[in-house]
């Protein structure tokens, strides 16, 4: 009886050692897929076929990668492409293979050059406020398509400044990562690889909305990546108003898979905040986030509300945001405003795909 063959497969999920293996298994050494590892990793090659790789390694490309083929490149085209006024932020977003469409965006400021990439097609976890969040889950993001979304906005990056590198990564686009644990974290090591992009883990920031047994596996799994929670509310009732995904994982079983996180690792933790005006954006509240994080080696990064459709809230005036920032540098936690660059190029999480959605309809 025929079996089908395997579903081809994207070069852009596999880590160096499993190319090497792929390679094995045809008898090509592995000084060749060090060269194809480069070609496709550091060199973000999207045209194998036009390379003069030594002809074993060739002869490989010819026969396995390409349409109906073994092996496929992650490579999605851009839909759009915004970017906002001051020329520092660009936003793009790409289309996958099955026509699910993602965003990706390129930040640049302080001459720190940022890639915000997505982890899924829409996110489960519903937070009032977030524009993904209304759209709903449609599916996880492979590793390769977490990578080829650095690749590309390394690729801008290139292009248009000429000498900059791409330093950091955060993992701030669409989607929740640690609800795509695996995918994300064979996606980070392929882009920290010394050998192919090379970001290094402490610039990589992995933000959660508190997936507590996520939080927990990073920390006993010893995961090099810097932890960032979104927090939003101050007691069970504020935030599980705002961060629907609290009524599985309570504040107090949150912040107790933090400590444990911090005690694991001695690393700092970064608590994101978005101010919502007459949500959570008062001194009462600030006084009770100071309490609750007691203890805790963390930092508070305030975010304005970028409105969205459907979600009724607004952004918080500057002053209920100073004095909010205030109460807790008294506390003595460190505390700074996220730069709200980009806000004309749609920056919100999801929002220029919500745009996209709104202007076709
Ligand atoms: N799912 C992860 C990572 C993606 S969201 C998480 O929630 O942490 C990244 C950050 O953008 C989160 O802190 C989220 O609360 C924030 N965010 C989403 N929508 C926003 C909006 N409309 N205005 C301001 N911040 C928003
Ligand atoms: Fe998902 Fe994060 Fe948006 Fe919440 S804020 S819906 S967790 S992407």
């Amino acid at each position: 009886m025929d079996s089908a063959p395997p579903p081809p497969r994207s070069l852009h999920d596999l880590p160096l050692a499993e190319i090497a293996a792929e390679l094995a298994a045809a008898g090509i050494t592995p000084h060749h897929s060090k060269a194809l590892w480069r070609a496709l990793q550091r060199e973000g090659e999207l045209d194998l076929h036009s390379r003069a790789f030594e002809p074993p390694l060739q002869r490989w490309v010819e026969e396995h990668v390409g349409e109906g083929k073994a092996f496929f490149l992650d490579a999605p085209p851009e839909v759009s492409e915004t970017h906002s006024s001051d020329g520092l932020t660009r936003k793009f977003l790409l289309k996958q293979r099955d026509g699910q469409t993602t965003e990706t965006v390129l930040m640049g400021y302080d001459g720190r050059h940022t890639a915000c990439v997505s982890t899924q097609a829409g996110c489960a976890m519903g937070c009032v406020f977030c524009a993904t969040g209304q759209m709903g889950f449609v599916r996880h993001l492979r590793p390769g398509e977490i990578v080829a979304q650095v690749l590309h906005a390394r690729r801008v990056l290139e292009a248009t400044m000429p000498g900059r590198r791409l330093r950091n990564l955060v993992l701030m686009g669409m989607g929740e990562p640690l609800h795509n644990y695996d995918s994300v974290i064979r996606a980070l090591e392929i882009i920290s690889s010394v050998r192919g992009i090379g970001i290094g883990p402490s610039r990589i920031s992995i933000s959660t909305v508190g997936v507590v047994p996520g939080i927990l596996r990073l920390a006993k799994e010893g995961q090099p990546y810097r932890l960032a929670v979104s927090l939003h509310g101050s007691n069970e009732e504020e935030r599980s108003a705002l961060v629907p995904a609290s009524k599985k994982w309570s504040l107090a079983e949150l912040i107790a898979a933090c400590r444990e996180y911090g005690a694991i690792t001695g690393k700092r933790i970064f608590f994101e905040w978005t101010l919502i005006a007459g949500k959570n954006d008062s001194p009462e509240t600030a006084h009770r986030l100071a309490a609750l994080l007691k203890g805790i080696d963390g930092h508070v990064n305030l975010i304005p509300l970028n409105p969205t459709q459907g979600f009724a809230g607004t952004a918080a005036g500057e002053a209920a945001g100073f004095e909010f920032q205030r109460i807790l540098l008294d506390a003595g936690f460190p505390c700074t405003f996220r730069q709200r660059r980009g806000i004309d190029v749609a920056a919100g999480c999801g929002q220029l795909k919500a745009e996209k959605i709104k202007r076709a309809s």
